[in-house]
């Protein structure tokens, strides 16, 4: 580094001393390209160097911090080949300490003897009395302090080319020559949110002073880290917020009519009351109906919670506007059972709801696409089949999207796009928690169904050991013998040897061996059966055929089967806490008490089956979302995966949680009811540099 200039958090990295243009191009693939994208690569560790021990004071096992002269190094081969040993001798005048380096000879010209170096490891007994391995190091300067090399220790993960010695090097010469850098950020918002600058924020996450909160540091959770973590949600939540602006100047061609009168005849197809939290969000989607620009919602729900009934209303206002309504559901045996519910619904009514998707006949599936295409279709479920470049609505107003998590994201903007702006419900059976959603779906409002119907029975959920088996199989008798329905998941589908998973098609040869006098009829659905297969075992076990169905996790969603009451998941542990949640939503649907089994298996560890007792304590989805979101981190959580969740470098969302919440209502204090907004350049601009490709990704629609 020049260091006769003064530098910037824009410069290009080739200012610091050593990286040339090969390094820089190497860099820059990984996006680092100026000084300040480096300073945004932050520790994911501190090392506590914070108090040097003479070497008297080193004990066997503990990690130790000294400083001593050399007194000796020797480089040898050990008698095991390909082996270097280099081994230094270090004295600080209470004792001497033998440190040992591992096939790194060329290290050996740095220790020189006599020179001042820091050593910080664990210490370890041996034959040879106390020693370190491959401790970290610094060479001390001769007079120089011991500033940088004793505190917190920043450690880096490498960054391209950089190893990580090298990026805390270039770090400390970034934040020596720095003096200022621009923030984004309103001065005003931030020290009413008393959050620190942007420089002083690199500043004490770059180089904590001992001073810092330990615990405070070890969880990122110092001002600095906070604020940096603030600055990915601004700038996300802002991006969001831009996204909805603009979708609010797309008016729609015409406003939705929903008076008293046609409240009163959709209230007539309801078969029963509509729950509380039913009402409260039919409101909510009857609020932007009402508005000039087109709806954009996202219907939240534990499975069974009754969201279709309130699509099919939010569909039904669509219709009675003129206008066609789709709903899109992720398999053929999901449309075909929204369609038949749909129908039941509207016995009656005179209406018809039309069917499309691949696995009916051609001759029909022409039929309905010219159906559609001329308006005589005015209902309409289907799976991606509605997506097809030969389906053409006559006038689409409403679209609805089951079970979103399903679908990429061009696949929804797809049927979005066949009709003018039109108005758009998603409906996700997988609740997140409020956070995440924030996140994934920022600039969708939020509806929650958080109330079952009444008259559910709750499903009783019990965790067993995989010792606990033949207890288990006690249990499987009684209900087989009370005539009971049975749902039996497997982690695999096929025997792989190096899964070790259970595996479904292995299923109903050992049940038939466990229950040798039962005579039992077992069928299996899993996914590499076709759709046709699928479906006709799938009601072939509905019309009580078969007492067990062996299944793989293709029953996650959606199947409705009410006479099955008892679920055993085995291998429980190798599922998602959310994904059982799903699981267990299959029985519970009819009068009998369902029973919900999570067996182990033999290698899981204690930790895993404790995770699995959450399910024991909650049947509440939004809990157990809460919960899995803890244990294995936003990016583990079902259906976040594809959905194109922003990764952040500070920012995490149990830690940072409330600050989410703030970034959020600070970005949408910008947008106002016209769809105005009042970024300013700068922070247009940043945020368009962060996640402006991340926010395509995430579109909806
Ligand atoms: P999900 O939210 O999982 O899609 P559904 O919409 O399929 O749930 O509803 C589950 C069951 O509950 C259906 O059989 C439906 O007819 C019934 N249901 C929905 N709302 C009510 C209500 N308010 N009262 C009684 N039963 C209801
Ligand atoms: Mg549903």
């Amino acid at each position: 580094m020049s260091t006769a200039r003064p530098i910037h958090f824009g410069d290009p990295v080739r200012r610091l001393r050593g990286i040339g243009p090969r390094q820089e191009e190497e860099l820059a693939e990984r996006g680092v390209r100026t000084l300040g994208d480096l300073l945004e690569h932050l520790p994911f560790r501190y090392e506590d160097r914070r108090r040097p021990l003479p070497l008297s004071d080193a004990r066997p096992g503990e990690v130790l911090t000294a400083i001593g002269e050399i007194v000796s190094t020797h480089s040898a081969g050990a008698r095991r080949r390909r082996l270097n040993i280099l081994t230094v001798v270090i004295d600080d005048g209470t004792s001497e300490m033998r440190v040992l380096f591992f096939n790194r000879p060329y290290l050996a010209e740095y220790f020189e003897q006599g020179a001042r170096v820091l050593v910080h490891g664990a210490v370890r007994l041996t034959r040879h009395g106390l020693e370190m391995h491959a401790p970290e190091f610094e060479i001390l300067r001769p007079g120089g302090g011991l500033s940088g090399v004793t505190g917190w220790i920043p450690v880096y993960e490498k960054v391209g080319p950089l190893k990580a010695r090298r990026v805390r090097q270039a770090i400390a010469v970034i934040l020596d020559g720095l003096e200022e850098i621009d923030d984004p950020l309103d001065a005003e918002m931030l020290s009413r949110l008393g959050l620190p600058s942007r420089l002083d924020a690199f500043r004490q996450v770059h180089r904590p002073g001992s001073s810092v909160d330990e615990s405070d540091l070890r969880s990122r959770c110092t001002a600095g880290h906070r604020r940096l973590a603030f600055d990915e949600f601004f700038l996300l939540e802002a991006g969001l917020a831009l996204r909805r602006a603009r979708r609010m100047r797309e008016k729609r061609c015409e406003g939705y009519r929903l008076d008293e009168d046609l409240r009163r005849r959709l209230a007539a197809v309801l078969p029963f009351k509509l729950t509380a939290a039913q009402q409260r969000v039919l409101g909510e989607i009857g609020e932007d109906l009402k508005a000039a620009w087109p709806m954009s919602r996202l219907l939240m729900g534990d499975v069974g919670s009754g969201k279709t009934i309130v699509a099919l209303l939010a569909m039904l206002v669509a219709r009675e506007n003129g206008f066609q309504a789709a709903l899109m559901a992720p398999t053929e045996v999901l449309a075909r059972q929204h369609a038949a519910g749909l129908q039941a619904l509207l016995q009656g009514h005179s209406m018809t709801v039309d069917l499309l998707s691949a696995g009916i006949p051609m001759r029909q599936q022409k039929q309905v696409r010219a159906r559609i295409e001329d308006g005589l279709a005015q209902l309409i479920v289907g799976t991606h089949s509605l997506i097809s470049e030969k389906v053409k609505f006559k006038k689409l107003g409403m679209v609805v999207i089951d079970e979103q998590h399903r679908f990429g994201v061009v696949q929804r903007a797809d049927l979005v796009s066949k009709g003018a702006h039109p108005d758009v419900l998603v409906m996700s059976a997988t609740p997140i928690p409020r956070t995440l959603a924030m996140v994934l779906y920022g600039d969708l409002d939020v509806s929650i169904l958080d109330e079952k119907p009444p008259g559910r029975r709750p499903i009783r959920t019990v965790v067993r050991r995989a010792d606990q088996r033949e207890q288990v199989f006690r249990g499987l008798r009684q209900a087989i013998d009370e005539g009971r329905q049975i749902y039996v998941v497997r982690p695999a589908v096929e025997d792989g040897a190096k899964s070790g998973l259970r595996a479904a098609q292995q299923a109903p040869a050992e049940f038939r061996a466990a229950f040798p006098d039962k005579e039992l009829r077992i069928g299996i659905v899993h996914g590499k059966m076709k759709a046709e297969e699928r479906q006709e075992r799938l009601e072939s076990f509905k019309a009580g055929n078969e007492q067990i169905l062996v299944a793989t996790t293709v029953i996650e969603v959606g199947i409705d089967i009410a006479s099955a009451s008892v679920i055993l998941v085995e291998d429980a542990e190798r599922f998602g806490l959310a994904q059982l949640h799903q699981l267990r939503g299959r029985v519970g649907r009819g009068d009998l008490k369902s029973y919900c089994v999570l067996i182990a298996s033999e290698g899981a560890d204690p930790e895993a089956l404790e995770r699995l007792r959450v399910l024991e304590e909650t049947d509440d989805g939004f809990r157990v979302a809460e919960k899995d979101l803890c244990l294995r981190g936003a990016g583990e959580v079902a259906g976040t995966a594809q959905s194109g969740m922003p990764s952040f470098r500070v920012a995490d969302l149990v830690r940072h949680k409330e600050l989410l919440l703030i970034a959020r209502n600070e970005a949408f204090r910008h947008i106002d009811s016209e769809g105005r907004t009042s970024f300013s350049e700068a922070l247009r601009r940043e945020i368009l540099r962060k996640y402006g490709t991340q926010l395509r990704l995430a579109e909806t629609g």
